[in-house]
Formats: structure tokens, C-alpha cells, sequence
């Protein structure tokens, strides 16, 4: 098994190392999944949750730098995404009631500035000065520059939080989750997408799956880890399900070219996938419960 060298890249980015429990039960029993030098994916042994162990301390500035870089390129896609957003906004009309919108994880705002178009009162929350400055600035749009809890949004007040490719990033996804319970107001709904440690991907790729990097993904989840969030945050499942196949590695540096048969393969996986839930990424739909 190759035995990927994260330990050079953390000192590029001058990370400290910090040990850490299973965030959703607490346990500090697991067993390794993938061993790095310099860090690990662990299995938590009590509920199977996917941890990055141990992670950087400076996780923050580390990816405060991620977003500064990659701000311009991103602030481009604003306006040329803004049909396909709008489009996938629509599928949430049918949860409007208070009318309140929230992205976690808004990035500079390309989501909530088509919400906002689409008439919700949208809200972001992001971590990165850059990202939110660009938001409240040139968007003009409502986003919070912190963490979700610090947000401090009042009870019972949105009708959907929405996020897409953030909870891999979360050192605490379950705080974050209880947080989006308490602010949905009876009946709203929680979206997300992330990554799906359980892909046909994952396994073809084993560590040169673009996801496997300790900086940026503290923690990779299954389709049963999805559930078992939902079910310890209480929230009804709606449903969950995962995308398609694209066999790519993204490593940098990288040159790997998916061979010949594994494009060819591409479409009979991506349409196994959508029975076995082994496609790239989960997609999930709670509903914070009436009573
Ligand atoms: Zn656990």
C-alpha cells in the first residue's frame, strides 16, 4: 500500500499536530484505515465514524490560505453558475414558510446570491475573511464570517440550511449538526453533500483518492455514518443517496491518467452506484421533526 507523505506538506504549512477523539460518541477506540506518515483515518470502533487523527492545530489559517488562492477563480463562477444553482434551489420551494435560507459553508456566495435571487432571505456562514469579505462586499449578501455556533442564529428560524462539500472539512460535524437542528425551524430541512468513503472510486484509487488528505478532509463519511449523525441529532431522514462515478485522482503532482478500461467502465459504475450507494458523493436530505 503506498503510504502517502502528509507530514512534508503539513511543515509546508507549518501545521502542529493534535490528537482527537471520535466527534460524534466520544470514543478513543478505533482502528486505522489508512496510515499516512504523519497522520491516519481511523474508524471509530464505537460507532464507525471516519476521523483524521491527529490533524493540524492551525487548521483555520491553513485553510484561510486555501480560500485566499483560490478566491479569484471562484468569485469568476458567481455569475455563469448562477442558472444551475437556480435550478437546484427549486427543489426546496416546496419548504418555504418563514422563507429564511442558509448556506454553512457559503465560500464567497455563489449559493445564496441565486437563493437571494430566488427571493429567500439568504444567509451565509463561513470561516474565511477572504471568502465572506468578498460576500458582504461585492455581493452585497448576509454571511457571518465564524462558525455556525458562533453565528448564534435564534431558534426555529430557517426553513432550509443547505451545504455542499463542507462537512468533510468540519473538525466537529455532530456540534454542527445539533446547531442546524436547533435553528430549523419544525418541518425544515437540512442538505448536504460530501464525500462518500464508500465509493467505487475510494476503492480503485485507494490512496490516491483526492479526498484522502488530513489538511483539508478531517473526516470522510459512509452512508451509515450519515444516518447515524441523523439519528443521535434526531432528525427524520428524508433521504440519502450518492452521485456518480469519475475515477480521477487529484493528487498534486500527479499524473495518473485513469486507464482505458476504467473509462470504459465509468458509465456501468456510475449507473451500479445509484442502486448500491457506492457513487462519489453523498447527498442527503433531514427533516428537523413537527413535534
Ligand atoms: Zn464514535
Amino acid at each position: 500500500m503506498t503510504v502517502v507523505d502528509t507530514r512534508t506538506r503539513w511543515n509546508q504549512v507549518g501545521a502542529e499536530f493534535v490528537d482527537r477523539h471520535c466527534d460524534l460518541c466520544g470514543s478513543g477506540e478505533s482502528h486505522a484505515l489508512v496510515r499516512l506518515h504523519g497522520s491516519a483515518y481511523h474508524e471509530c470502533a464505537s460507532c464507525g465514524l471516519i476521523y483524521a487523527c491527529p490533524i493540524a492545530r492551525n487548521l483555520s489559517a491553513i485553510n484561510e490560505h486555501n480560500y485566499a488562492e483560490n478566491l479569484p477563480a471562484y468569485a469568476a463562477k458567481v455569475e455563469r453558475q448562477k442558472p444551475r444553482n437556480l435550478r437546484r434551489l427549486r427543489g426546496f420551494e416546496r419548504y418555504r414558510q418563514t422563507g429564511n435560507f442558509l448556506e454553512l459553508g457559503c465560500n464567497a456566495g455563489i449559493v445564496i446570491a441565486a437563493a437571494r435571487d430566488a427571493g429567500w432571505r439568504a444567509h451565509g456562514v463561513d470561516i474565511s475573511v477572504a471568502a465572506t469579505s468578498y460576500a458582504r462586499e461585492t455581493l452585497g449578501l448576509e454571511v457571518f464570517c465564524g462558525t455556525l455556533v458562533e453565528a448564534a442564529y435564534a431558534d426555529d428560524h430557517f426553513d432550509v440550511v443547505y451545504s455542499n462539500s463542507v462537512l468533510e472539512h468540519l473538525e466537529h460535524p455532530f456540534a454542527n449538526l445539533l446547531e442546524v437542528r436547533r435553528i430549523l425551524r419544525p418541518g425544515g430541512v437540512f442538505y448536504a453533500d460530501t464525500v462518500n468513503w464508500d465509493s467505487y472510486t475510494r476503492r480503485i484509487l485507494g490512496t490516491e483518492w483526492r479526498y484522502i488528505d488530513p489538511i483539508d478532509h478531517v473526516h470522510l463519511y459512509t452512508p451509515r455514518n450519515v444516518r447515524e449523525l441523523a439519528r443521535r441529532a434526531d432528525f427524520e431522514i428524508e433521504r440519502i443517496w450518492t452521485t456518480g462515478v469519475r475515477v480521477e485522482p487529484n493528487r498534486p503532482g500527479t499524473r495518473w491518467r485513469p486507464p482505458w478500461h476504467l473509462r470504459l467502465c465509468k458509465g456501468p459504475l456510475s449507473l451500479a452506484a445509484r442502486f448500491t450507494g457506492r457513487g462519489d458523493a453523498i447527498r442527503f436530505l433531514l427533516r428537523k421533526p413537527l413535534r
